[in-house]
């Protein structure tokens, strides 16, 4: 049992008062066992809190893991053309290896930053799972799937197989559907997908509404983007859905009526000129949105604090009015929304007694950023990684001081990724 005594704690439950408080918490194995003030029961360790922060685990709703190997790579790239011209041809030369090295160098960087789940959307297989497992994060995996080649079935069958044999691995993997999108996947293999969904009651995870053109696409081969969702029977599941910029107020009316939350990418429908969304009128519609990266080749890095700073700030620019969202909204979308978005709301993304043991610390005492006049914001605007110094995920600290702790061996894992980036490029 370890005691974290005197915290600052912003516990993201939604039942306390404060925002945040001096409190008490410790964990037991895997779980938080209490959270409080000036607990006095037993513990095997203490770690003084004093002048540090305590957040609930950061909830990454969306991401590429495998996509490490192409950081920085669509520059002055629309989305078709960065998808057609560059990741896919890459990704044509990548072996099994290659992806489980890559998605490892994903989970260190969001353990670094504080990220203690991940909904990854990319190549799942056997070694990808092992990655995950070997970091020691959170995750809701999958194996993506597209049928605009001849591969379509191969890739579903493959993550049918995955998820039988991996399903009762660990308490740390959980499992959804993740077809690319609408127009990269047939109707009749979309509905392959959502029966598969239902029957095992998995999550769907999927872009959608991400660049007005794949909106042109979809338009075409169906009534609408609702008519989409409807007849390939994708709406009856837990729909995940990234991005969502191209949806209008009448079809978020009808969406609201469903188990549906939007991931917000901000960072990477920038980079790639796919445009800004209006997730203050998806959040007036009791629409949950939540926040994820996208894949490092489309948003620089995995660091949850750096896409977190600029998603208000979007906000009040595009509405011309400061007081439209505040630092707050943003650490919900970045924690507890994430959790129900992934239907892991019972175990993560609050603290609370008997959720799992997901804890991030923060030392904001550093110089640049004194003197702290409002934490919220402080959290969400100026955390950089070297002011992350503890990740807790399901009871083990991972990052201690901003080093990991799970004996990973840093630099033999970039020297074989270069190796990867000189073969492949
Ligand atoms: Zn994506």
């Amino acid at each position: 049992m370890i005691l974290f005594k005197d915290a600052t704690v912003v516990t993201m439950d939604e039942k306390r008062k404060e925002q945040y408080e001096k409190l008490d918490i410790v964990t037991k194995d895997d779980i938080i066992y209490y959270v409080g003030k000036n607990y006095n029961g037993k513990y095997d360790k203490v770690i003084d809190c004093t002048n540090k922060i305590i957040i609930p685990g950061l909830v990454n709703a969306h991401t590429h893991l495998g996509m490490s190997i192409f950081r920085n790579t669509s520059d002055n790239m629309s989305l078709l053309d960065w998808l057609e011209n560059k990741t896919w041809v890459i990704e044509s030369k990548m072996t099994d290896d290659d992806y489980y090295l890559a998605s490892l160098l994903s989970c260190c960087e969001a353990i670094l930053t504080g990220t203690t789940t991940v909904a990854d959307h990319y190549v799942g297989n056997n070694t990808t799972i092992n990655a995950i497992k070997e970091s020691g994060i959170r995750c809701l995996f999958t194996n993506f799937l597209r049928d605009n080649d001849n591969l379509g079935n191969k890739r579903l069958n493959d993550f049918k197989s995955l998820y039988k044999e991996h399903k009762n691995d660990s308490d740390l993997i959980s499992f959804a559907l993740a077809p690319h999108s609408l127009y990269t996947c047939s109707k009749n293999y979309l509905k392959k997908i959502s029966y598969f969904a239902s029957k095992y009651n998995l999550p769907v995870h999927m872009h959608y509404c991400e660049t007005a053109s794949e909106v042109d696409i979809i338009n075409k081969n169906y009534k609408n983007i609702i008519d989409a969702l409807i007849s390939t029977d994708l709406i009856n599941n837990k729909l995940i859905l990234a991005h969502g910029i191209y949806i209008n107020k009448k079809e978020l009316d009808k969406l609201k009526n469903y188990d549906i939350s939007i991931v917000h990418n901000p960072i990477s429908n920038l980079v790639l000129g796919s445009g800004i969304c209006d997730i203050k009128k998806i959040i007036d519609k009791k629409i949950n949105v939540c926040l994820g990266t996208d894949g490092a080749g489309s948003s620089f890095n995995l660091n949850m604090f750096y896409h977190m700073s600029i998603v208000d700030l979007l906000q009040k620019g595009i509405y011309k009015n400061a007081n439209i969202m505040n630092s707050y909204d943003v650490l919900k979308m970045a924690t507890i929304n994430g959790a129900k978005a992934l239907g892991l709301a019972q175990k993560i993304g609050s603290i609370e007694e008997n959720k799992k043991a997901d804890l991030v610390m923060l030392d904001l005492s550093d110089i640049t950023i004194y003197p702290e006049n409002n934490l919220i914001s402080q959290i969400v605007h100026n955390v950089n990684r070297n002011m992350v110094v503890m990740t807790m995920i399901n009871g083990k600290i991972l990052n201690k001081n901003g080093k990991l702790t799970n004996n990973l061996n840093i630099n033999k894992l970039k020297y074989e990724i270069n190796k990867i980036i000189e073969r492949v490029k």
